[in-house]
């Protein structure tokens, strides 16, 4: 069968997870907890099924997750204001990016991808018909705005940004959106923003949505999992703020690639919405990433860049080691048994990035394993 992608043939997250079972490692590797969820979460997707909540769902959301979906939006810090016309549910947030750019690219279209990215964002463009053109972040992982403008061509459909950022952590400041919207101003081109981590900020740093900025906000979708909110990544639900027109589009697609989502767990979410902690939340990740910091200050890595937010914290090993990263990744696998993310997995051409990517949403213990394993390098 003719390939549609030049992803690869299995993720780096599958690939690593299963490494990691194979070698018995402590698995920091893909992006996933193992804490338990909230008791009431599982209590509520109970209730979903025992209350009947067990057929299609409405195309575009249960109504109680799309209006409660509104007031969580209302009640941010910074505030976004949207109406059930913006808001569609969708299966994941892999979904939602993917169904996004199959809204609006097409055959010979260019889609501008700022690396390193997340893995799904090239696939989804080629298998579209769109094609992919590539802006280096700074080493900083700041975006690098003259490269991104010179990028910009006539057949420039759309602009994947990723804030908070994966794998780095790296938020962008309101002046950053300033900057993306003034590049963009005289043009047609569509923001395809993922912002799944937007609500675990740490240290007091701002969120911006660019569904917040006046000038963006007409031209954008967000997207958003409830997979990262509330640590289940195994439920596969998210969620997208478009405009009117946008979310007409993005409908257009979603009604015939899933039409709707999972009911009972729209139930649970829509509910838990209404005793949710973010604070709470926020400050228990938080707590995750200084422990794990912590831990791993005395150990040979290089700290380049302190997550701001998110899952991950990127390292160097330029002190233990020269090979590639994901040559790395595979030794620290085995021998070590501490399994991680080279960060050569987030670019489309082969490189070696010195660096990888360490999950930090476990438990203490789980993180405690990896770090006493690595003090024997
Ligand atoms: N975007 C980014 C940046 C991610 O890290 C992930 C993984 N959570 C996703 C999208 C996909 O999210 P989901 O599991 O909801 O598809
Ligand atoms: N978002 C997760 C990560 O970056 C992985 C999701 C996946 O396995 N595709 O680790």
């Amino acid at each position: 069968v003719k390939r549609k992608h030049s992803g690869k043939d299995l993720t780096i997250f599958s690939e690593m997870t299963a490494l990691a079972q194979q070698n018995n490692a402590v698995n920091l590797s893909q992006g996933f907890p193992d804490y338990e969820i909230d008791e009431r979460l599982k209590k509520l997707l109970a209730e979903g099924t025992e209350k009947n909540f067990n057929q299609y769902a409405p195309m575009s959301g249960l109504p109680a997750l799309v209006d409660n979906l509104i007031t969580f939006n209302q009640t941010r810090k910074i505030p976004i204001s949207v109406s059930k016309e913006n808001i569609t549910i969708s299966p994941g947030a892999t979904y939602g990016i993917y169904t996004a750019i199959a809204a609006i690219v097409n055959f010979g279209d260019e889609v501008i991808v700022l690396e390193p990215s997340y893995d799904s964002y090239v696939p989804a463009i080629e298998m579209n018909g769109g094609l992919p053109v590539f802006v280096s972040l700074k080493n900083n992982f700041e975006v690098d705005f003259d490269a991104l403008k010179n990028a910009i061509s006539e057949k420039t459909k759309a602009i994947i940004v990723n804030s908070p950022h994966n794998p780095s952590g790296k938020v962008w400041k309101k002046s950053d959106w300033d900057q993306l919207a003034s590049i963009i101003d005289s043009t047609e081109i569509i923001i395809i923003s993922d912002e799944v981590y937007d609500i675990l900020i740490y240290d007091d740093i701002e969120f911006h949505s660019a569904f917040h900025h006046p000038k963006l906000r007409e031209r954008c979708f967000c997207i958003f999992s409830f997979g990262k909110m509330f640590h289940i990544t195994g439920w596969k639900v998210g969620y997208i703020l478009a405009s009117e027109e946008l979310s007409l589009a993005y409908r257009r697609v979603h009604q015939y690639l899933s039409f709707s989502v999972n009911a009972p767990s729209q139930y649970a979410l829509a509910k838990y919405l209404e005793i949710f902690d973010a604070n709470e939340n926020r400050k228990n990740m938080q707590q995750k990433r200084d422990f794990f910091l912590n831990e791993f200050k005395d150990l040979p890595f290089s700290l380049k860049e302190k997550a701001e937010a998110g899952y991950f914290q990127v390292l160097g090993y330029e002190n233990i080691s020269k090979v590639s990263d994901k040559e790395f990744a595979i030794w620290l696998t085995e021998n070590a048994k501490v399994a991680t993310i080279p960060l050569s997995a987030f670019y489309h051409e082969e490189t070696n990035t010195g660096m990888i990517r360490f999950c930090f949403a476990k438990k203490e213990e789980t993180m405690l394993r990896a770090a006493t394993n690595l003090r024997y390098l």
